[in-house]
């Protein structure tokens, strides 16, 4: 029996919507389920909400169509700066700056929010032939077979593909239920995220201040005079801070950021995420792969997490839309292995290099204060060096899928 589509991808997030598009657009047949409603994106509401993504990741936005919209209210980033933090009175910060001028490719990335980005996907989603989308609909069930895998949905609906992928975020349903295990830990410490105006221009640069709790990044947005905040602290003080008025959490937040930005106010909602890692042991099961925070949730430090979900939905399409052309069975183990080869290593190593980076810098230790401030001292004299720490950032190393190099598959 025929399958109703070539694949279903279980979770219409970010990740989820993004390789439905990448997928349908290579010409297979896509259903793409959510639990939640279909949402009305609110193009008015300002909520502080952003993601800095990668040049690479922004190339596959534009390959896919997205990017020609969501350019105009993006933010490039032309700057990053990075300061260990206040936690020692009397000591001058030490500081990196990396400029977007020292590599040729252009800005290291954008500043793009998320109520941006989810009314593109939305709109490109409804405009695509081929791709079915299913919201406010729960899989509770997955069965593969020899030649396809069927699901089961809360609402009693049965459907078949060849391949199922799970981009169902953390604690993902698809990897439970096809037996694949996750390790991790909580990192007691929650982000409160948030939006903020300022008097002075923020001149394209996001900056990373590293304090004892964690790190506050403040990311410049479209306009000059909003950015995004990204604020880590343990998580009982950031429980604290966020019941507090709004006039008691600015009162908090404002000294930590220190007096560069001006007159600072508020804007937008206020939101906590607890932080914890969270990789999955395989990234494939028979008939079914694993994409974006359900193969790897890590800490926002970097702000990486979804440029490397991208890397995935990259990986992934390429390998699906190469098999398809050649005739092989998409769901086949040894297509499905391509997959899993080509990302398993970048996650892992990024997932944990990430963690590191917290860890490192997440504490007030004089012996780990002298050595990371002796490292930024060294990286901020090696030009060399400095160029690839930019390279990365931008998500231009390692063996890139085509769509993130900016070229169709
Ligand atoms: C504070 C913070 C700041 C961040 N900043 C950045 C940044 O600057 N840059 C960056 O690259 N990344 C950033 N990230 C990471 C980024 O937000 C995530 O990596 C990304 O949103 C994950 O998307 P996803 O689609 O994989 O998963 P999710 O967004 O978790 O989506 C999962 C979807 O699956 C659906 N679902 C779940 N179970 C089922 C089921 N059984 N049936 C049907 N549907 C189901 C859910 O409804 C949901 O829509 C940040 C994260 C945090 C917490």
């Amino acid at each position: 029996m025929t399958p109703d589509s070539d694949i279903i991808i279980v979770g219409g997030g970010l990740n989820g919507s993004v390789l439905g598009l990448a997928l349908a657009q290579g010409g297979l047949s896509v259903t793409l389920i959510d639990a939640r409603p279909a949402p009305a994106p609110d193009l008015t509401a300002f909520d502080g909400r952003a993601y800095a993504l990668a040049l690479g990741s922004q190339r596959l936005l534009s390959v896919i169509g997205l990017w020609p919209g969501l350019g105009e209210q993006s933010q490039p980033i032309l700057a990053i700066k990075t300061t260990d933090g206040l936690a020692v009175p009397g000591i001058p910060p030490v500081f990196l700056a990396f400029d977007h001028a020292e590599i040729e490719e252009g800005p290291m990335g954008y500043m793009v929010e998320d109520r941006h980005l989810t009314a593109a996907l939305h709109a490109a989603l409804a405009a695509t032939p081929g791709l079915t989308r299913l919201t406010g609909e729960t899989v509770t069930a997955q069965q593969p077979a020899p030649a396809s895998i069927a699901l089961d949905l809360a609402s009693g609906r049965r459907m078949t593909a060849r391949v199922l992928v799970g981009c169902d975020g953390r604690g993902s349903g698809t990897a439970d239920r096809a037996g694949i295990t996750r390790t991790g830990w909580d990192y007691g410490q929650t982000a409160l995220v948030t939006g903020l105006h300022h008097s002075e221009p923020h001149t394209g640069t996001a900056h990373q201040i590293f304090l004892p709790g964690g790190p506050l990044a403040i990311l410049p947005l479209a306009g000059g005079h909003h950015s995004a905040v990204v604020w880590t602290e343990a998580s009982s003080l950031a429980a604290a801070i966020q019941a507090l008025p709004d006039s008691g959490y600015l009162a908090a937040l404002a000294p930590r950021i220190g007096r560069f930005l001006g007159d600072l106010t508020l804007a937008g909602t206020r939101f906590t995420y607890p932080l914890a890692l969270s990789l999955a042991n395989r990234l494939i099961a028979p008939r079914t792969a694993l994409v974006g925070d359900a193969a790897h949730g890590v800490h926002p430090i970097a702000g990486q997490g979804l440029n490397l979900g991208l890397r995935d939905v990259g990986a992934l399409a390429e390998v699906l839309i190469l098999a398809a052309r050649r005739g092989e069975d998409i769901g086949a183990a040894d297509v499905l292995t391509r997959y899993q080869r080509w990302r398993r290593f970048d996650a892992t190593a990024m997932a944990l290099g990430i963690d590191a980076v917290n860890r490192l810098f997440s504490n007030d230790n004089p012996v780990l204060r002298a050595g990371r401030d002796l490292g930024m001292g060294l990286i901020a004299r090696m030009p060399g060096l400095r160029r690839r720490f930019i390279r990365q950032a931008a998500g231009l190393t390692g063996e890139l899928p085509r769509l993130l190099t900016g070229r169709p598959i």
